[in-house]
């Protein structure tokens, strides 16, 4: 049973506001673009397992894609947490492409693609981690404790990977995407010593569904272009005209175009909005019309007056 579904990464969306909005001489785009392809190709790698695991027909299993939790100071982000009543499961995912070496004894594994070499953080040092963490975290939480098991799954179809078969962890923690349903019911089957009763199992993922947030994005400090963008020509000259936006340079009427300005707005400054930054973001003038547009779109509002502030329901 899926708990939650994966949205699209915040780092996806972020990303390509952001590259929407920068100036067209900025040297950060470059950065910005290949952490976008970095994010996409994640995310499609994310998909595929989700797709596998959606045929999991099973209301004892439950499934958490994307869960973010806060222990202390620290985040982890779990790719999917499959909970049953005998044990908690992480799984991390990683598309990744080339030939790839893990060697976990040095916490990390090498990539090799066209003679280039690149090393990545061990995804099996950071699932240790994961686990020590849920583990505290349930113990915080009064929640019974489960036995907690990870997988480490390459998705990427043209990837080939390495590792001394003398590495027992390597050889029973990482797979490929398709050896990863037989390799949980192998774990279920073998990991039957211990379990929790049904409503523990319930009030543990509630719990986790509860204690969910997103996770925090580094965001680049850019004067971003204003305004609000053409769908049709994509240029950011929409002036407001007979109760809906018209772009000057092609003549297209758009009535809905602020809701994206607003979007990007979240996305790129911040969480709130005031009347004021609405005109500055929106380059508009009239304080009216800034507040008859925000008070259109379903925002949670607190404060009043002209120190009211605007958010995003979650
Ligand atoms: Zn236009």
């Amino acid at each position: 049973m899926i708990l939650r579904e994966r949205p699209v990464p915040e780092t996806i969306l972020y990303n390509e506001a952001a590259l929407k909005r920068l100036p067209p001489l900025s040297d950060l785009r470059p950065q910005i673009e290949k952490s976008l392809l970095k994010a996409r190709a994640g995310y499609s790698g994310e998909c595929r397992v989700d797709r596998l695991l959606s045929i999991i027909d099973s209301k004892d299993t439950y499934i958490i894609h994307d869960l973010c939790l806060q222990t202390g100071s620290t985040y982890i982000q779990i790719d999917t947490l499959i909970l049953t009543k005998y044990l908690a499961l992480i799984l991390e995912i990683k598309n990744i492409s080339g030939r790839i070496k893990i060697s976990p004894e040095f916490g990390q594994i090498e990539r090799t693609i066209n003679g280039e070499i690149t090393a990545f953080p061990s995804p099996i040092a950071q699932c240790k981690k994961y686990k020590i963490h849920l583990k505290n975290w349930l113990k915080k939480m009064k929640l019974p404790s489960l036995p907690i098991e990870f997988l480490v799954v390459f998705t990427n179809p043209s990837s080939i990977l390495s590792a001394s078969p003398h590495d027992t962890e390597v050889v029973h923690k990482v797979l490929r995407i398709e050896n990863l349903l037989p390799k949980i019911q192998e774990l279920m089957n073998t990991s039957n010593s211990h379990f929790i009763e049904e409503k523990e199992l319930r009030r543990t993922s509630k719990m986790l569904l509860k204690e969910h947030r997103p996770y925090p994005i580094n965001k680049f400090q850019v004067d971003y272009i204003k305004g609000i963008q053409c769908t049709r020509c994509k240029e950011f000259s929409m002036v407001r005209n007979k109760a809906s936006w018209l772009c000057a340079p092609c003549g297209s009427y758009d009535k809905r175009a602020h809701m994206q300005a607003f979007n990007d707005y979240f996305l790129l400054m911040g969480p709130e909005i005031t009347n004021h930054d609405a005109r500055d973001f929106l380059q508009i003038s009239s304080p009216r019309l800034a507040q008859y547009l925000l008070k259109s779109m379903a925002f949670i509002s607190s404060g009043s007056g002209i120190g009211t502030k605007y958010s995003q329901p979650n």
